[in-house]
C-alpha cells in the first residue's frame, strides 16, 4: 500500500500570486519517489482559523500532511499556533532550542530580537526537526495516528530540512514509484498522444501523462516496476523515432552537446531575432569548448553582410527575414568561424511585423557536411516565446541534421 499525503503550502504572498507555489510541486516529486502518493495540494493564507480548518482537513485526506511556510519569527509567521490549534494542543518553549537559537546569534554577532524565540515552541507531543541553513527548525507531530511536518517556506530551508522527512517517509512506504520520460520536439501534443494512443498499452497501475511546454512534448509514464515504466518508455521513443530526442532529466542543448562530441564536430551560429540566446544554450553545457565554436549576433542588416557573409544582393531581393538569408548566415557561420556545422537564424520575434511579415515568422538554416538544410516555421506567443520557441527549433534542427548526417568525422 502506498502512504498518501496532502500539502498545505502556508502564506498571503502564495494566494496573491507574488510567490510561484514551488515548494508543492518539488514535494510532490519528492515525495513521489518516496512511495508517497499526494493526493491533495492546497494554499492557505496567513489566517490561523483558516489555516486550523485546511490542516484538519488535510489530516481527514491524508496518512500523511507536509505543510510549508510560516514558520519564521514575524507575526505573520503563525504555522505553529495552527499546528497546536488543529491537534487541540499547547505550545510549550523548548529549552534546548532557546539555547540554540542564542548561540545561532551569538555566533553570528547580531543582538536577538524577543519574537525570535518563538521558533522555540514546539506543539505537546511534536519534536523539531532540525535545519541545517537556517533559524527556524521543522516541527513533526503525530496526531490521532496520522503525521504531520511542518517545514519552513523557503525553498532551500524546505529542501535541506525535507532530506530527513523522506528518508522517514521511504522506510515507511511500502512501495516507491518509478517515473519514465520521453522528451519529443517537432509534433504537437495530440500528434504525440495518437502515436502512443495507437501503439503503446499501458497497463493497469501505471499513469501516462503528457507535459507540453517551450517547444517540447514530453510523454512520462509512472508506475511501481521501474522495468514495466522503462520498457513502456523505450516503446514510446521508438515509435515517436527521429522526434524523440532524449530521455528523463536530458536537456536538448545537452543531447546536441553530445551528438556532436560523439562524431568530433562542432557548431557556430549566427543569429539575428534570438539576440545570442543560440550561443547561450550551445554554451550551456561543461565541455562545450569541444562542440561551440562561437555565435555571430547579426542583429543589424547590414552586419548580416559584413560579419557573417551573406551576399548584399541576396539581403537586397529575399529580404534580411527569409529562407534564403537563414541559409546564407548557416553559410556563413560555418566558413568564418570554421566549424563543421553552421546554423543560421532569422525572424520576426514581435512585437509588430517586419517586411511585411507576421510575428513569429522564423527562419533557421543548418549547413553541414551534407545537405544544407532549410527550415521556416511560424511560432506562437510574444516576444520572448518566439525567441525561446526559435532556440529549441534551432537545436532540434541540428540534432535531426546530426541523425541524419551519422558521419563521423
Ligand atoms: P522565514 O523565516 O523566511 O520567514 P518561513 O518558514 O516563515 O520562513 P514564509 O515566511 O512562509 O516562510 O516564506 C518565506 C519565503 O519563502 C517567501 O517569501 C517565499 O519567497 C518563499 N516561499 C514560501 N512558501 C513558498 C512556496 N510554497 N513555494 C515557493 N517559495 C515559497
Ligand atoms: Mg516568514
Amino acid at each position: 500500500m502506498t502512504l498518501t499525503a496532502a500539502v498545505v503550502a502556508v502564506g498571503d504572498e502564495l494566494l496573491l500570486g507574488d510567490t510561484v507555489n514551488t515548494n508543492a510541486s518539488w514535494l510532490g516529486g519528492e515525495l513521489a519517489r518516496v512511495g508517497v502518493q499526494v493526493v491533495a495540494s492546497v494554499m492557505v493564507g496567513d489566517d490561523l482559523a483558516r489555516m486550523a480548518v485546511a490542516l484538519r482537513r488535510a489530516l481527514e485526506d491524508a496518512e500523511v500532511v507536509v505543510v510549508t511556510g510560516g514558520l519564521g519569527p514575524t507575526s505573520d509567521d503563525i504555522t505553529r499556533e495552527a499546528v497546536a490549534a488543529a491537534a487541540g494542543v499547547e505550545l510549550v518553549r523548548d529549552p534546548d532550542l532557546v539555547q540554540e537559537l542564542k548561540d545561532r546569534f551569538a555566533a553570528y554577532g547580531y543582538p536577538m530580537p524577543a519574537d525570535v524565540l518563538k521558533q522555540a515552541d514546539v506543539p505537546v507531543g511534536g519534536s523539531p526537526l532540525h535545519n541545517p541553513v537556517g533559524s527556524a527548525p521543522g516541527l513533526r507531530l503525530e496526531i490521532a495516528g496520522r503525521l504531520l511536518y511542518a517545514l519552513p517556506g523557503p525553498p532551500y530551508e524546505l529542501q535541506a530540512v525535507m532530506a530527513v522527512v523522506l528518508d522517514e517517509l521511504r522506510a515507511r512506504s511500502a512501495s516507491s514509484l518509478h517515473t519514465r520520460t520521453v522528451h519529443t520536439s517537432g509534433l504537437g501534443e495530440p500528434a504525440v498522444a495518437e502515436v502512443i494512443g495507437q501503439g503503446v498499452a499501458v497497463p493497469e497501475g501505471v499513469a501516462l501523462a503528457y507535459l507540453a511546454g517551450g517547444g517540447v512534448v514530453r510523454v512520462r509514464f509512472t508506475g511501481s516496476d521501474d522495468t514495466v515504466v522503462r520498457r513502456l518508455a523505450d516503446r514510446a521513443a521508438e515509435l515517436l523515432g527521429e522526434h524523440a530526442w532524449g530521455r528523463d532529466d536530458e536537456r536538448l542543448d545537452e543531447v546536441v552537446h553530445r551528438e556532436l562530441a560523439a562524431r568530433g564536430a562542432t557548431v557556430a551560429v549566427a543569429e539575428s531575432l534570438t539576440g545570442g540566446l543560440l550561443g547561450a544554450a550551445l554554451s550551456r553545457m561543461p565541455g562545450s569548448s569541444a562542440t561551440f565554436r562561437g555565435s555571430l549576433v547579426v542583429y543589424a542588416t547590414d552586419l548580416k553582410e559584413s560579419l557573417a557573409g551573406v551576399p548584399g544582393p541576396l539581403l537586397a531581393s529575399a529580404g534580411a527575414v527569409s529562407a534564403e538569408t537563414a541559409g546564407a548566415l548557416a553559410i556563413g557561420a560555418r566558413e568564418r568561424l570554421g566549424a563543421t556545422y553552421g546554423i543560421g537564424a532569422t525572424g520576426v520575434a514581435g512585437p509588430t511585423e517586419q517586411e511585411g511579415q507576421p510575428v513569429g515568422t522564423v527562419h533557421l538554416a543548418v549547413s553541414g557536411p551534407g545537405d544544407a538544410v532549410v527550415r521556416s516555421l511560424r511560432v506562437p506567443g510574444d516576444r520572448d516565446r518566439v525567441r525561446l520557441l526559435t532556440v529549441s527549433a534551432a537545436l532540434d534542427l541540428l540534432r535531426k541534421q546530426l541523425v541524419l548526417d551519422r558521419v563521423v568525422l
